[in-house]
């Protein structure tokens, strides 16, 4: 039972054993924690930053059901049943997301938005008449476009659907997040590192700021990390995307994405332009500088003016085309995870919370058998095999590329007493050594810098240049012991 209700400061200084876990503070851990604040448990969320500020403060926050051709993968992995049920959870979660916008008044500029889905590629035109055809099939009005309101895109055809949503996801994050923090525990800065399941049922978590046990953990860290160590290759990958923004006239209220070799995603901020592109697997890349150049270029040729912001971030995609979220192990009913949102975690994140939340109540949800990790995935054995062979490629070249063309002149790559080490000498001249092996699954790291960060190209830890981890799924830093 809740031992801390008239508890004034809920950020404790040690941690303590609790009923629930939430690791991780993004849109899935708050959504879990705002659907079981009000439950009978004791509930401890843990971050190893600042909460709201992994990757989805770096989203591009389309608040959507049109969803790239995901209604046509669906169909042809699980059917039309299953397609049009995915259909409904994104539809259920947009009218969470509003039902909480208003309920807790949140300042997000929360905005109604059409969206758009189009081709400039003949081969892909029967995929948009495919998915026009299933979202009626659903019940949506469609139209057919041969343009974007923003005529410096080109476009061959496409269609727009109504009912969706934009909005700023720092400033939703931080409404929920002021909504569920004087109901629960939590503590900032501390990176959960191990989960053991112990002989009476609860687990024992080790972090960076020392252990607790908890009798029901979920992993809302974006990355399934300890729990699952054969995640990679065999049920997705990751995908990393470059984003620019920049002031532009006229202001537009639409959302756009294609389905073209060349990823484009647009959205507005304001007076802003928020343009992703360069949409790539992780493995099949790891020259971000160039990749960032080639965005950027992209910005310039389409709207004549340079980007004020870029950035990139990365999502978990998964072999099946659907998100894991539930009990990961039929052994341990009391592990749950939430991830694999392929890029549209606004909606799927609020879904997790829901379905974890009724699963933790013992309610009915509608969707928890579609999205449970524990469901077969047989019919993407040949994905599973070409991630493992790209993995074990992007490997290899990280151990004889040492010194790729592309790391600038301040990052050298050596060894030093015997140990594989990284080095970045910053503006001032100061050396930031470490050590240059991911130690999740041994991976060589490469310097990124437009970030200024050690990246691993397999699996997508990334590191400061002191070596503390940025993102998982590694749990240990990179710092060289003195
Ligand atoms: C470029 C890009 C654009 C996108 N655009 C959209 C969009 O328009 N619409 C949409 O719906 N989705 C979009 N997405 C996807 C969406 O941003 C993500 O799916 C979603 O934000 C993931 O949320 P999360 O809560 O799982 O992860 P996060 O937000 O990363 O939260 C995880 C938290 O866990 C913490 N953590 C990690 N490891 C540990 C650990 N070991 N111990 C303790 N804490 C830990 C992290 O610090 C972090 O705060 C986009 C993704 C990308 C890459």
């Amino acid at each position: 039972m809740k031992d801390y209700k008239n508890s004034s400061k809920k950020q404790k200084k040690e941690l303590e054993d609790t009923d629930i876990l939430i690791i991780g503070g993004g849109i899935t851990g708050l959504s879990c924690a705002y659907f079981l604040k009000d439950s009978k448990f004791k509930v401890t969320l843990l971050d190893k930053g600042k909460i709201g500020m992994g990757i989805s403060s770096r989203t591009t926050a389309k608040v959507s059901y049109i969803q790239n051709t995901i209604y046509q993968e669906l169909e042809k992995y699980y059917g039309i049943k299953k397609s049009k049920l995915y259909f409904d959870s994104q539809i259920e979660a947009i009218k969470i997301i509003g039902d909480i916008v208003k309920k807790l008044k949140i300042d997000c500029n929360l905005e109604k938005v059409d969206s758009f889905l189009y081709t400039n590629e003949e081969k892909n035109l029967p995929k948009i008449k495919k998915e026009m055809e299933l979202l009626q099939g659903f019940d949506i009005k469609v139209g057919e476009v041969t343009s974007l309101p923003i005529p410096e895109i080109p476009v061959l055809k496409g269609i727009v659907v109504p009912n969706t949503y934009v909005f700023h996801p720092i400033q939703y994050l931080l409404g929920l997040w002021k909504k569920v923090k004087d109901s629960i525990l939590y503590h900032e800065d501390v990176l959960v590192q191990d989960l053991k399941l112990q002989e009476d049922g609860t687990y024992l978590v080790s972090t960076t700021k020392g252990t607790l046990s908890s009798k029901i953990v979920i992993v809302a860290c974006h990355y399934p990390f300890f729990i699952k160590p054969g995640f990679f290759p065999l049920f997705g990958y990751l995908k990393r995307e470059y984003v620019q923004a920049a002031k532009i006239k006229p202001s537009y209220h639409f959302t756009a994405i294609n389905i073209d070799s060349n990823l484009q995603s647009i959205r507005f901020y304001k007076d802003y332009l928020i343009y992703g592109s360069r949409e790539k697997k992780l493995t099949s890349s790891y020259d971000y500088e160039a990749e960032y150049q080639k965005s950027k270029d992209e910005f310039l040729h389409y709207f004549k003016k340079e980007p004020e912001y870029s950035w990139m971030n990365q999502d978990l995609m998964m072999n099946d085309s659907l998100p894991w979220i539930g009990r990961i192990n039929k052994n341990q009913p009391n592990l749950y995870i939430a991830t694999g949102y392929q890029a549209w975690g606004m909606t799927n994140g609020t879904i997790a919370g829901k379905i974890i939340g009724d699963l933790i109540h013992g309610k009915e949800n509608p969707y928890s058998e579609l999205f449970s990790p524990l469901r077969s995935m047989k019919p993407n054995l040949i994905p599973a095999l070409t991630n493992g062979f790209e993995y074990l490629k992007a490997y290899s070249k990280t151990y004889f590329d040492k010194n790729p063309k592309f790391q600038s002149k301040r990052v050298m790559i050596l060894k030093i007493n015997g140990i594989d080490c990284g080095v970045y000498i910053d503006q001032e001249g100061t050396k930031h050594i470490v050590h240059n092996l991911c130690p999740h699954l041994k991976c060589k790291l490469v310097f990124n810098p437009l970030e200024e960060t050690w990246d691993c190209p397999c699996h997508g830890s990334r590191f400061s240049i002191d070596g503390d981890v940025l993102e998982g799924p590694a749990t240990y830093s990179i710092k060289i012991e003195e």
